[in-house]
């Protein structure tokens, strides 16, 4: 069913939250573009402008880390300065209030962590772009360090352990999905009766597979999402409004 406007949406998914035991959510770059963040795939998203740099690349090719750094550095206010949106806000509400075990997100900006979720109950399917880690052995390295050795040198830095590339924390295209977090969301999908799909276009896979695990585990599947997805058919309740607005009225205490 695809809400005839934005109040009616929010009653019904109100009633949906009511009558749920145990919901998961499932959130997109959507979520964060009211702080700030550009999405992918919307006029002005981050690929209209930038090329993506497939994992491969950034392994064989200097030129190519180097590129992927400065991308990330000339991005740095705009990360630091996002702070949780509404959509944030009112899914930490619900995780206080128990209703939500662990969030699955494709996003890379930290602001479900600093919306109050525990680390642990956040499941970051891309990863996450505030620190750095070494892609061979996975040494941890914060962005002020590379970004001291990449101007001292101008070049990218490889890791003090190992010698290997250092890249941001997050999976670029081509690179292997985290084993853990996968079946960690698998089972929450699996294991939730409601399951709300924000701000996500549903189209990189295999994370848009995630509401369709859940609808067919038996769990009430929510879309919400400013333009339409191919998984709105099978949707129990789709909201095409803005995501700030639609959740703003969960947001607690
Ligand atoms: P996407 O760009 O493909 O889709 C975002 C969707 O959200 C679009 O359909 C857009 O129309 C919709 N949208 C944007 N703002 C909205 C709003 N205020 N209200 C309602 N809908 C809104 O993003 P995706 O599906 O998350 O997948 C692309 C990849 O982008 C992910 O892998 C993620 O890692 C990466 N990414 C993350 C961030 C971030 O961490 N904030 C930002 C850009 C890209």
């Amino acid at each position: 069913m695809i809400a005839t406007d934005l109040r009616s949406g929010v009653e019904r998914l109100g009633d949906l939250i009511a009558e749920a035991k145990t919901i998961v959510p499932f959130t997109g770059a959507g979520i964060s573009t009211e702080c700030g963040i550009p999405d992918f795939r919307s006029p002005g998203g981050l690929w209209t402008r930038n090329r993506p740099i497939p994992f491969e690349e950034f392994v064989a090719s200097q030129d190519a880390r180097d590129e992927s750094w400065r991308r990330r550095f000339a991005m740095e206010p705009t990360f630091a300065a996002a702070r949780p949106g509404r959509g944030h806000r009112a899914l930490a509400s619900l995780y206080r209030a128990g209703k939500i075990p662990a969030i699955i997100t494709q996003n890379i900006d930290n602001l479900h962590q600093a919306s109050g979720f525990a680390t642990d109950h956040v499941i970051e399917l891309h990863g996450n772009t505030t620190y750095a880690r070494c892609i061979g052995c996975g040494q941890a390295y914060d962005l002020p360090w590379v970004r001291q050795r990449f101007d001292e040198a101008g070049a990218a830095p490889d890791c003090t352990v190992c010698d290997e590339p250092v890249k941001t924390a997050t999976i670029s295209f081509g690179q292997a999905m985290p084993e853990d977090a996968m079946r960690r969301a698998g089972e929450l999908a699996r294991h939730c009766d409601l399951f709300l799909a924000i701000g996500s276009s549903l189209v990189v896979w295999p994370a848009a597979g995630f509401p369709l695990l859940a609808k067919n585990g038996g769990a009430r599947l929510v879309i919400i999402n400013n333009e339409p997805t191919e998984q709105d058919d099978i949707a129990d309740l789709v909201i095409r409004y803005d995501i700030g607005e639609t959740l703003g009225p969960f947001v607690g205490n």
